[in-house]
């Protein structure tokens, strides 16, 4: 099933220099960008992307949600929508574990970053993670809705959908 995915890479991989490399790899795997830009959102909009949407506060406790907004505030973010076969669960999969201790090698996450939760509780700083990817289908619909415009999503075809999609040339 095609399915489109909601990336944002965030603050740290920004002023990191390393967006390229996360995009390639996303390219590699065959994902279609069909939306990207870089935006600096306000406190309001990331409450509903974190809260509102992701329901942050009871899975993550109140310390951790404020924590996170304060990370992504620190700068602009390149919102990006993916689309490809399954492509929720594979972005997921590559992104790896939220916490950069326990993400496994080969991840973005594991690749890039070794954070953790105890760590950034003792310091009182977000978990530089690099990426947010969408969690499933529902909070997928829900976070392309809330970054992303109908206007600001493409239609273009790619060699990719030919392999994958049945499509002819
Ligand atoms: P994910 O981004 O993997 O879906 P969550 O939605 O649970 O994970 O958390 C959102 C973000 O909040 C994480 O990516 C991370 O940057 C940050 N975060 C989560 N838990 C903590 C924590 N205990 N301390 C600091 N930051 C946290």
């Amino acid at each position: 099933m095609i399915e489109r995915t909601l990336v944002i890479l965030k603050p740290d991989a920004i002023q990191r220099g390393i967006i390229g490399e996360v995009i390639t790899r996303f390219e590699r795997a065959g994902l279609k960008i069909v939306g990207a830009k870089l935006v600096q959102p306000d406190y309001e909009h990331y409450h509903k992307h974190y809260e509102g949407i992701g329901q942050m506060i009871s899975r993550r406790g109140q310390k951790a949600f404020e924590m996170v907004l304060d990370l992504m505030q620190k700068g602009p973010v390149l919102a990006m929508v993916l689309e490809g076969v399954e492509a929720i669960a594979l972005v997921r999969k590559m992104v790896g574990t939220t916490e950069p201790k326990a993400a496994a090698p080969g991840t973005i996450r594991g690749d890039y970053a070794h954070i953790s939760f105890a760590h950034a509780d003792e310091k009182t700083v977000g978990v530089g993670n690099l990426v947010h990817a969408s969690g499933d289908a529902q909070d997928a619909e829900k976070e392309i809705a809330h970054w992303f415009s109908e206007q600001e999503l493409h239609e273009y075809p790619t060699v990719h959908e030919y392999f994958t999609q049945g499509k002819s040339k």
